[in-house]
């Protein structure tokens, strides 16, 4: 395993933005990625696991540790276990693949999550989730690297504290655990989920496949600019760039009250306990930030409110910040709500 040092970042993100880590390297299995640790440890430096780099912003300084590039990548392992398959996955696979491939062979459960950029090993960090799915449904378990006791061991779902955007590896446990793979348990012959509206839309009264409920989620996700396709500025993102807030029933009639409108205008889900979640794109909307926003080499892309983009391929982290801010602060100010970043800030 080498170890290569000053390797600037932002190639290795979706918003390409980023300045150097101090030490860099790749590794492709359990030896190598302990070798990495070791010698993180000897220069008492930090690690950063990176996946894909697509729920990432790299500050412009960099990072000044270690970052280990994830590259375990065998092919996938499938498991008959009643009436269903697990499938172990490596965590450098890339998501979509293990997504394409499973839909081919008939295995329903994550037909909705196509064209989710990253690999199979950043999944469960946030708990991805699109289109009425999300990989907590399917994943039963998570083979991890413990930084605390240098142990490989095996995570089982209920203890990984899945909820919406978040685990227990981007929480509680932040920087504790490596995930090396990811076990799903998924059903043979399942009907794709239809649930959420744009695929209700997509399809009307017809029944479709795995593969074309696959193919239609990517289409709809292009039409959106949320498929990373090279070149095109809309996809130098890093994903919807705010989470959508949980807040307490009580601030819809202040929102209602601030923009003259009823509260049953207003788009929100019930979330439980006297909450309810809004849709932070709608919340940008009315705090005046439209798609297609400019603001110096930074932007929000043509297709998509929450997308923060790199508009012209020459921003910095600064740029990004710059907005970020802007709308954070317009946001609060106009309905008190406090938007939350959803990319990992490295710094
Ligand atoms: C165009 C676009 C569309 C997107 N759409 C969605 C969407 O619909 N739904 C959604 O939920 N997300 C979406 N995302 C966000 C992103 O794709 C997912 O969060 C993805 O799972 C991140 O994986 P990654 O490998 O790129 O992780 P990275 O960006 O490399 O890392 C993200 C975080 O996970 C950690 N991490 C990564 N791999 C591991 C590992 N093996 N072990 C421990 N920690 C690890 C990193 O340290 C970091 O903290 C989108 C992003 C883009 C650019």
């Amino acid at each position: 395993m080498q170890i290569e040092e000053q390797i600037p970042l932002a190639p290795y993100t979706t918003l390409r933005i980023g300045g150097p880590a101090r030490f860099f390297c790749h590794a492709a299995t359990p030896e190598e990625l302990l070798d990495a640790v070791a010698f993180a440890r000897k220069r008492h430096v930090g690690i950063f696991v990176l996946g894909g780099g697509s729920n990432l912003l790299v500050s412009d300084a960099g990072f000044d540790g270690l970052v280990i590039h994830l590259q375990f990548n065998g092919p996938i392992v499938f498991i008959p276990d009643g009436d269903a398959v697990l499938c172990d996955v490596d965590a450098g696979t890339p998501w979509n693949d293990f997504v394409q491939e499973v839909c081919a062979v008939g295995l329903g459960g994550v037909e909705c999550l196509a064209g989710i950029p990253g690999l199979t090993g950043g999944t469960p960090v946030q708990n991805v989730g699109a289109y009425g799915q999300e990989v907590a449904q399917t994943i039963v378990r998570v083979t991890v690297l413990d930084l605390e006791t240098l142990h490989f061991e095996e995570l089982g779902s209920e203890h990984c504290g899945f909820a919406y955007r978040t685990s227990i590896f981007n929480t509680t446990h932040r920087g504790r655990y490596i995930v090396t793979s990811v076990r799903f348990r998924l059903t043979p012959g399942a009907r794709p989920n239809l649930t959420y509206a744009d695929l209700k839309r997509h399809f009307g009264d017809d029944q479709p496949t795995l593969v074309e409920t696959y193919d239609a989620v990517r289409q709809i996700r292009r039409s959106k600019g949320m498929l990373l396709v090279d070149e095109e500025p809309d996809s130098r993102s890093a994903g919807s760039f705010f989470k959508n807030p949980v807040v307490p029933l009580a601030a819809l009639s202040a929102i209602a009250e601030r923009l003259n409108m009823t509260e049953e205008a207003i788009p929100n889900w019930p979330a439980g306990g006297g909450r309810t979640k809004l849709p932070a794109a709608w919340l940008l909307d009315q705090a005046g930030f439209h798609r297609g926003y400019e603001m110096g080499h930074a932007g929000i892309s043509s297709r998509h409110t929450l997308a923060l983009i790199n508009r012209t391929g020459l921003a910095t982290c600064a740029d990004i910040c710059q907005l970020r801010d802007a709308i954070v602060a317009e946001v609060a100010a106009r309905f008190g709500i406090q938007l939350e970043q959803e990319p990992v800030y490295l710094r």
